[in-house]
């Protein structure tokens, strides 16, 4: 009897950081939808080194109901670090990985449970919408979506976070030893029987987001050098422009001196020089960035550090 309802277990992974306001109400919602479309389930936390009183409240709510778990990072280590951790954790056949401030409508999980019970390994949400947003987001976060898409040939252009996945590709996943791991890109990338659901962005209800736009734009590096080289070949790229020019103005400076005029030209020098000295920094600003990647990686930190466990 365990055994089969084991192989029905639903974890609900749940990275929460600075949330404290939202457990008991994320937690009350989908254990409420779940027992309605009578799914067996577990309700993982992962504290990501939160301040206020998150841990408090999971171990609150873990000491009284057995399907509440929680794991607590020792600082924070960002989100992708606690979806691995929740993975790592998860005892279900299937995991669902979705957000704390419920922007992620648990009203789709049955929908997403349906399809895996249907022989689908990874149910994808999409977004439908991208709900209410500055308009400057949703113009950045399109951008980054459509160059991630193009160098990983993995389209995500309105790919989310809020997944479920079999046992199996759980399991793959965990086999990839990456320090910098990008979940939503490597959970289509492990592949697999594939299937979605489109879904609205709720509203956060409460509690800001926990993303500033600076903190946006090195989420959008690290993944994308996380996941490609692409950005490497531009230095090549700009390598062969130059050329192109130095050959045109080679031919030019050349003409210029066998027909005697050869001392004017002094702000091509310094536009080329400019240029030039530029397009260098940036090259080798591209290719240092890869190398402190592999300095990164080959250090092999572990992606997180847990310090306290409560309901495991
Ligand atoms: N989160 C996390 N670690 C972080 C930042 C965020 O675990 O360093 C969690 C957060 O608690 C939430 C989810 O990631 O459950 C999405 O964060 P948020 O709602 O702030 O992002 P947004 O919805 O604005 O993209
Ligand atoms: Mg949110």
């Amino acid at each position: 009897m365990v055994l089969q309802e084991n192989n029905k277990l639903l974890s609900i992974i749940i990275p929460a950081y600075n949330e404290q306001d939202n457990i008991h109400r994320t937690f009350n919602t989908i254990s409420q939808i779940l027992n309605e479309s009578h799914i067996p389930f577990e309700i993982l936390f992962v504290d990501d080194g939160s301040r206020d009183m998150t841990w408090p409240r999971i171990c609150e709510l873990s000491a009284g109901l057995s399907e509440a778990k929680g794991i607590s990072f020792s600082r924070n280590f960002g989100k992708e670090s606690a979806i691995f951790a929740g993975l790592e954790s998860a005892s279900g056949a299937c995991c669902v990985i979705m957000d704390c401030d419920l922007q992620h409508p648990p009203a789709v999980i049955p929908e997403m449970y349906r399809l895996w019970q249907e022989g689908f390994e990874v149910v994808e949400g999409v977004k439908a919408s991208r709900g209410q947003e500055n308009p400057f987001h949703t113009f950045c976060a399109k951008g980054f979506y459509k160059i991630i898409s193009k160098v990983t040939k993995v389209n995500m252009s309105d790919a989310s976070d809020f997944k479920l996945l079999d046992r199996k590709a759980v399991d793959a996943l965990l086999l990839l030893p990456e320090r910098a791991p990008f979940f939503r890109a490597l959970s289509s990338w492990v592949g697999f029987r594939t299937a979605s659901v489109p879904f609205e962005v709720q509203e956060r209800a409460i509690g800001s987001s926990k993303w500033s736009m600076w903190s946006l734009v090195k989420y959008a590096i690290r993944n994308i050098t996380s996941f490609s080289g692409a950005p490497m070949q531009v230095v090549t790229f700009l390598g062969w422009l130059m050329l192109l020019a130095s050959l045109a103005l080679g031919v030019q400076s050349l003409y210029r001196y066998f027909s005697g005029t050869a001392l004017e030209g002094f702000t091509t020098v310094i536009l080329l020089q400019l240029i030039i000295g530029s397009v260098l920094m940036i090259s080798l600003g591209i290719i240092g960035h890869y190398i402190s990647r592999i300095y990164d990686e080959i250090k092999a930190r572990p992606r997180y550090i847990i310090s306290k466990r409560c309901g495991l």
